[in-house]
C-alpha cells in the first residue's frame, strides 16, 4: 500500500519501498523527515539509507507533472465564467430586461431581471424550467408555472 501514501509515514515506522541494493521491495525504517515530502529511510535488510520520496503531494506544485491538465482551477473557470456572461450580456445590450417570475414565460437569449440574482441570460430552455446565466453561476429557475 506504500503507493496510495499521501503524508509521509512517522518517524520510526516501516514503508514499504523500493531497495535498489537488495533488488527488492523491503520495509524500511523511517529514520527522519528531511521535508514535508521526503524522509530519511533505511532497508530494514542490508541498512543502506536512501531518501523517500512521497509519490504525489497534492499540494506540490513544483515537482514536475501540472495536475491542472483535467480539470481547470476555480479562478480559470469562474473566469471563463464571467467571459461567456459579458459576451452574453453585451449582445444582448440593446435589449430590455424583463423582470423574473415563476409565472412569466421566457424564451432563449430573454435577458432577465431577477431580484436576487441580477440580470441574467436564459441559455436553454425547459417546458418549465429555465437555465440562466448570471454573473456569478448558471441557474435553473422554474418559469411558465400556470
Ligand atoms: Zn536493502
Amino acid at each position: 500500500m506504500a503507493d496510495v501514501l499521501t503524508e509521509l509515514p512517522p518517524v520510526a515506522k516501516s514503508v514499504h519501498t523500493f531497495c535498489k541494493k537488495c533488488d527488492i521491495d523491503r520495509y524500511h525504517k523511517v529514520l527522519a523527515h528531511t521535508n514535508e515530502t521526503t524522509a530519511k529511510i533505511e532497508c530494514e535488510v542490508c541498512h543502506s539509507k536512501k531518501t523517500f520520496k512521497l509519490p504525489k503531494a497534492k499540494k506540490l506544485t513544483s515537482t514536475g507533472k501540472p495536475r491542472a491538465a483535467r480539470a481547470p482551477s476555480a479562478s480559470q473557470r469562474k473566469s471563463n465564467h464571467q467571459s461567456e456572461y459579458n459576451s452574453l450580456v453585451d449582445s444582448l445590450a440593446a435589449m430590455e430586461e424583463k423582470p423574473y417570475s415563476l409565472k412569466a414565460k421566457f424564451e432563449i437569449a430573454n435577458k432577465i431581471n431577477h431580484p436576487k440574482f441580477g440580470i441574467g441570460v436564459v441559455r436553454s430552455v425547459q417546458p418549465d424550467k429555465i437555465e440562466v446565466v448570471f454573473s456569478d453561476e448558471v441557474k435553473l429557475l422554474i418559469h411558465n408555472r400556470q
